[in-house]
């Protein structure tokens, strides 16, 4: 059977990985030169860490930093109506019932993409890349530590393996972190995330696809997605059709306007993260282990000798706001203040691509030969992982090992 794949971010090479390996002959169509350039390439690091889009918390603060200037995420008057109605649907799964059923779809991905992505990480060759670091989750403010504390408990089951750490607990974990223990109420520690550069990923990824026998054809932009009955008819391509048994879509914020052609309304808007990168000039005053600011939403991160810092998301176009610059370096001179010279470093934007319940769309649609994998924003690189691999299984005819109850197109039908 022949599989066409959509788009190699993540999700594209990592589907197109795991069909493969089922089997299927699989062609991957990209308008970029190489995998992974669009996002991966931006600044992103992945962490198989918990996503924070789990917590009551973090709604919570996202909520709050709608309206803040310097908080993460922002809206911007006048970049379309659309945002407004995309915090309109936030606010309307912001009840208990709406929060507890996107947490426990979003634990349940988080706990198998980790698993997904360390055994992809083995497969190419990456596990000496970053590796195993763990992750902590810093905050300031009691109230909001006790509120994820809550969160983590009720997520037990899920065997993302948690503790909590008080304020003289963390410097024994990152010791970089102790000089300013003073300021914080607390933190989580993940002792089992790992953190790899993600350009370098999709591109280990993507050579072990190859290698496998995935066809990669660079430089193809998808124009439209004929489709006649429950059927879709091709892939234009530069005017030509091109066919296949089956087509999995794993596009950023474009797959919106290609389904809309097909009648199917995907309710995912485009943030704007921003990336921060710096020479360490004081190894012992920089972090190991990958640090999340709750406060501002920030993920600082350690790749060698550089270390990079990414959040200050906003609902906008791709350029980047020097603002957020000075915001990065805030938390980098809160948090690191010795490990280098934050006001150096490189500065980069990049889109991400989320649904209001942070959950990806992932599944089958009313068109029985189209596959969505698609708005991995909120959740992050190893969710894609795991949705890729649940896919193959499914398509192969195998069941999967998780359940994919809640996870597609159709669960915005009742919206
Ligand atoms: C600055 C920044 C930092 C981040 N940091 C982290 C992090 O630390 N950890 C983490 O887990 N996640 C992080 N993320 C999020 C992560 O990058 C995304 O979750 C991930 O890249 C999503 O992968 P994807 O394959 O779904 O989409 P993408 O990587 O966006 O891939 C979509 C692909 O579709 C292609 N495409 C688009 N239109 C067409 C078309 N018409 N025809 C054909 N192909 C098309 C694009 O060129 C692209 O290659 C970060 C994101 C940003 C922007």
């Amino acid at each position: 059977m022949k599989v066409m794949v959509l788009g190699a971010g993540v999700a594209g090479i990592a589907t197109a990985y795991y069909l493969r390996q089922s089997g299927f002959d699989v062609t991957v169509l990209e308008p970029q030169l190489a995998a992974g350039r669009e996002t991966c390439c931006v600044g992103c690091g992945m962490s198989g860490g918990v996503a924070p889009w789990v917590a009551r918390s973090t709604v919570l603060q996202t909520m709050r930093g709608l309206l803040l200037r310097h908080g993460p995420p922002a809206l911007r008057p006048g970049t379309g109506w659309q945002q407004y109605q995309w915090v309109w649907r936030l606010l309307r799964n912001c009840s208990a019932a709406g929060r507890a059923a996107s947490r426990e779809r979003l634990l349940r991905l988080t706990g198998y993409g980790q698993g997904c992505f360390a055994e992809l990480c083995e497969a190419a060759g990456l596990d000496g890349a970053g590796g195993r670091c763990g992750m902590i989750r810093v905050f300031y403010d009691r109230q909001q530590l006790e509120m994820a504390v809550a969160d983590m408990q009720r997520a037990v089951s899920n065997d993302l393996s948690c503790s909590l750490l008080l304020p003289d607990e963390i410097g024994r974990v990152e010791p970089a972190l102790h000089g300013v223990r003073h300021r914080l109420a607390g933190a989580l520690y993940w002792p089992g995330a790992r953190s790899v550069d993600c350009c370098g990923f999709a591109g280990g990824l993507s050579t072990l696809a190859r290698a496998a026998g995935v066809e990669f054809r660079f430089g193809s932009n998808i124009e439209q997605l004929p489709g006649e009955g429950d059927r879709v008819q091709g892939v234009r391509v530069n005017g030509a059709l091109l066919r296949a048994d089956h087509y999995v879509l794993a596009l950023d914020e474009r797959a919106r306007a290609l389904l809309d052609g097909l009648g199917i309304a995907v309710p995912m808007h485009r943030f704007r993260s921003h990336a921060l990168a710096y020479d360490i000039t004081d190894a012992a005053a920089a972090p190991h282990s990958t640090v999340f600011d709750s406060a501002r939403g920030v993920t600082i991160t350690r790749f060698g000798r550089r270390l990079r810092l990414h959040g200050m998301q906003e609902l906008a176009g791709r350029r980047p706001d020097p603002q957020r610059r000075h915001a990065l370096a805030m938390v980098a001179d809160t948090l690191f203040p010795l490990a280098g010279d934050s006001r150096s470093g490189e500065f980069q934007a990049g889109l991400c691509h989320v649904t209001p319940d942070g959950v990806p769309v992932v599944g089958a649609t009313a068109y029985a030969n189209l596959t969505l994998n698609i708005a991995h924003g909120g959740s992050g690189c190893a969710v894609a992982c795991g949705t890729s691999r649940y896919l193959a299984d499914r398509l192969a005819g195998r069941t999967p090992e998780i359940s994919g109850e809640g996870l597609d197109i159709f669960r915005y039908a009742t919206c």
